[in-house]
């Protein structure tokens, strides 16, 4: 999961600062010291450590935190101005041209996550900003990559333009773009050739390209997973084609993040989106603000909400926690419920834009197992329409029935029929409560 190492040690140190009422020197000498440490093990790069510590440490020392009347806590947030910063401070948005079609080109090593990145950029395009993308197959050397690319358009139900191997790259962007001004796609994507290597032919051809196209955008595709490796691919792709962004995959599996905390200060080029996922609409715009509360344990409420909205229909939510209130809820709503909420994602991931949540997971008693969820479901998949909307009726011929059709054990069954029966008392409960003091005339 994305930053959780450099997530755990930040925090295990700011635990101990955050609630003094004074805070000396020598505790800014301590912190900044850890802090230090924190960072080169995520593998951020010597010198913006070297850097970042510097200002935080004279910030720190400095009259805003001194003279506070809550010293530990404005440390913290001076430490989470400067990492907000240092990933790039105001997310940047994506280019828009003044005559359409808007053109990005995409560029990167080979594995980075090109192709899949350009599938998931087009899918956002598409559902946040309503547009309609043009994707470009322009890697003539491996028609592997031209059959993704046309399998993704197809998954999608997009256009891939493409004109197999024997076709030159920038001939093929150029009848792109004017079979997009043709078909009104406002924006065209081109999945440009990958190498495993940074060289010059591949290069120069990148750069003819881009000569020739002009391009809005040219984005840069890294690999977070290989730290510093992504960011001197990152240098030398700006040197050559002066890019314009960096699209920053595999985040979900960075346990570190020294690429995310280091391209920014060594390239001067903000990081745009990250994936998050194989799937295609496993990518974020990249906000570093909210990126930074999460490293802090601070929460990314607002992804939350925006990832809900995106996933929950949510006149049929309030239906559901009506039936919830009048206690008719049964096990049809609850699987659909629990549907609505896997859609917005891994839940170790969801967990991690809760405030305070991660402390929460460190608890032994509670346990965020995927697997136990798939058991809830499958048991209940294994019910009658009987038993899922009247569960009194279950006897242990019944019990035993579900197990098997499950593959799970009549423990396990019982399990989740007393945990639906408590769920179902407490909903009642807080119902009458809340009666209750609304009858006393009482606001809350
Ligand atoms: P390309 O050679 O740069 O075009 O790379 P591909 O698009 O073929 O991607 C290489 C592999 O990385 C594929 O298996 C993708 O599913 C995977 N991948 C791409 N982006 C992400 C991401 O954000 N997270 C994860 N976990 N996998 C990704």
């Amino acid at each position: 999961m994305a930053f959780e190492g450099l997530a755990d040690r930040l925090q295990g140190t700011f635990q101990k600062i955050k609630g003094k009422g004074k805070v000396t020197e020598q505790d800014v000498k301590e912190m900044t010291r850890e802090v230090r440490l924190a960072l080169l093990e995520a593998d951020v790069n010597f010198k913006v450590v070297k850097d970042f510590v510097k200002r935080v440490k004279e910030r720190a020392i400095g009259q805003e935190v001194m003279e506070s009347l809550t010293p530990g806590q404005q440390v913290i947030k001076v430490v989470k101005e400067e990492l907000t910063e240092l990933m790039g401070g105001d997310e940047s948005k994506i280019a828009v041209a003044n005559r359409p079609p808007t053109v990005i080109m995409m560029v990167g090593l080979q594995g980075a996550g090109k192709t899949t990145t350009t599938g998931k950029l087009a899918n956002l395009l598409r559902k946040k900003y309503n547009r309609t993308p043009l994707l470009v197959a322009a890697d003539v050397y491996r028609p592997a990559a031209i059959n993704q690319l046309e399998t993704l358009g197809k998954q999608l139900s997009m256009p891939v333009f493409s004109k197999g191997t024997d076709a030159n790259p920038v001939d093929i962007a150029n009848e792109a773009i004017a079979h997009a001004k043709e078909e009104h796609n406002d924006y065209v994507i081109i999945d440009t050739a990958g190498r495993l290597h940074v060289d010059e032919g591949l290069m120069d051809e990148l750069k003819q390209i881009k000569a020739d196209v002009n391009p809005d955008e040219v984005f840069l595709v890294v690999d977070a997973m290989t730290g510093q490796d992504a960011v001197n691919v990152a240098e030398s792709f700006n040197e050559q084609l002066d890019i314009t962004g960096v699209v920053l995959t595999k985040l979900d599996g960075d346990t570190r993040g020294g690429a995310a905390l280091s391209i920014k200060a060594v390239t001067d080029k903000p990081i745009k989106f990250a994936g998050m996922g194989e799937k295609l609409d496993q990518l974020e715009q990249f906000h570093p603000e909210r990126m930074a509360s999460r490293i802090l344990g601070m929460g990314d409420m607002l992804t939350l909400i925006e990832k809900a909205q995106a996933n929950v229909d949510e006149k049929r939510a309030k239906e559901l926690e009506q039936k919830m209130r009048s206690a008719s809820f049964t096990f049809d709503d609850f699987l659909e419920q629990m549907g609505q909420v896997r859609n917005m994602g891994p839940l170790d991931e969801l967990l991690d834009m809760i405030p305070g949540a991660n402390k929460m997971k460190g608890m032994k008693n509670v346990q965020l197992d995927e697997k136990q969820i798939s058991h809830v479901e499958a048991i209940i998949q294994s019910m009658t329409k009987v038993e899922r909307n009247d569960p009194s009726v279950m006897n242990a011929s019944r019990k035993k029935r579900i197990a098997k059709g499950s593959g799970t054990s009549v423990s396990e069954v019982n399990r989740l029929l007393k945990q639906f029966e408590e769920m179902k008392k407490m909903m009642k409960q807080m119902t009458n409560m809340q009666k209750g003091k609304k009858g006393k005339g009482m606001k809350f």
